[in-house]
């Protein structure tokens, strides 16, 4: 992404004030966590392309910072979880999601999913089982609706360890899906091993996807593999006509990306599925 050595040059044009430092973030992230409304969770359509509707949806959070306007997750997250904040923000991104939740259901849309993603260190957390049960109860929510995504890379620390607690997780009800797969070169063998329910083939394959070799390729053996496997496959960053079609074709049906939607506020959310899934 041409980022800077912390992952922040590449965001400056968007920060409006020019010389916020780490520090001046740091210290600012604690007092949107305090005060919790200067985050947005923001919605971003999973579409059946046979179907052409939309089955689920993923979660993606906004910082509305009081100067500098929007900041990416992909700056601010990685300094909450070095900071320990996610744990705020997360617990606050789990109450959203289930409130989203119920407010589909209310609306007749009950049958669509929500994906939440947590930050690989939140899984050594003895209170992660809880802290998920406290909003599904809050909000009376099915676990089966709930979808946490895990990064591939989580899955390559401590394997034992993870395979226990992914299973935990599961036995909950909740589903769990492996996000950004693909591109960390994990064993495929350790897949069958974790009782996970999707996996979400990386953007980055789908950028490539022109001509029918390089990604293409590799596309096709994950499509396999998944379906070896029973699991679940959802393909993100669509952008084009064309790559919908490839992906058809290589018999993937579930798709994300700019091509359908971008992530959208709730109050757009509600019209998008009103058109989209108008039966
Ligand atoms: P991710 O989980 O891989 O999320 C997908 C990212 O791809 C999102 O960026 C989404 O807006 C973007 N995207 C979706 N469709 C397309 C497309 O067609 N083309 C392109 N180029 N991009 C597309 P976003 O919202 O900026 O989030 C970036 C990352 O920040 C996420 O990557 C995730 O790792 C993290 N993140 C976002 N929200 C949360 C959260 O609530 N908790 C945690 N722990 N991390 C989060
Ligand atoms: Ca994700
Ligand atoms: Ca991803
Ligand atoms: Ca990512």
């Amino acid at each position: 992404k041409g980022q800077g050595k912390n992952g922040y040059t590449a965001f400056q044009p968007h920060m409006h004030t020019a010389n916020l430092d780490r520090l001046s973030v740091e210290n600012d992230l604690r007092k949107a966590v305090k005060e919790g409304n200067q985050f947005e969770l923001h919605f971003q359509p999973q579409i059946d392309a046979d179907l052409g509707k939309v089955v689920g949806l993923e979660a993606l959070i906004r910082w509305n910072h009081p100067r500098a306007g929007m900041i990416s997750p992909d700056v601010f997250i990685p300094i909450a979880e070095e900071t320990g904040l996610i744990i705020a923000i997360s617990d606050w991104v789990l109450r959203e999601a289930c409130a989203q939740l119920a407010h589909l259901k209310q609306h007749g849309f009950g049958e669509i999913r929500l994906g939440v993603n947590l930050s690989p260190r939140e899984f050594d957390r003895v209170d992660l089982l809880e802290r998920i049960r406290i909003p599904l109860d809050e909000f009376r929510i099915a676990p089966e609706s709930l979808e946490i995504e895990i990064t591939e890379s989580l899955l390559m620390k401590d394997v034992e360890n993870i395979v226990a607690r992914v299973k935990r997780l599961r036995s909950t009800g909740v589903h769990i899906s492996i996000d950004d797969f693909g591109t960390r070169y994990s064993s495929l063998n350790y897949l069958r091993r974790f009782s996970v329910n999707r996996i979400k083939i990386d953007q980055s394959f789908v950028r490539d996807l022109r001509t029918p070799h390089d990604s293409f390729a590799i596309i096709q053996a994950i499509v396999g593999i998944a379906r070896n496997f029973n699991l679940h496959v959802i393909v993100e960053g669509v952008e084009t006509e064309q790559q919908v079609a490839i992906l058809k074709q290589l018999g993937c049906n579930e798709m994300q990306g700019y091509f359908f939607s971008r992530p959208l506020p709730s109050a757009k959310l509600m019209d998008f599925l009103k058109l989209a899934n108008r039966s």
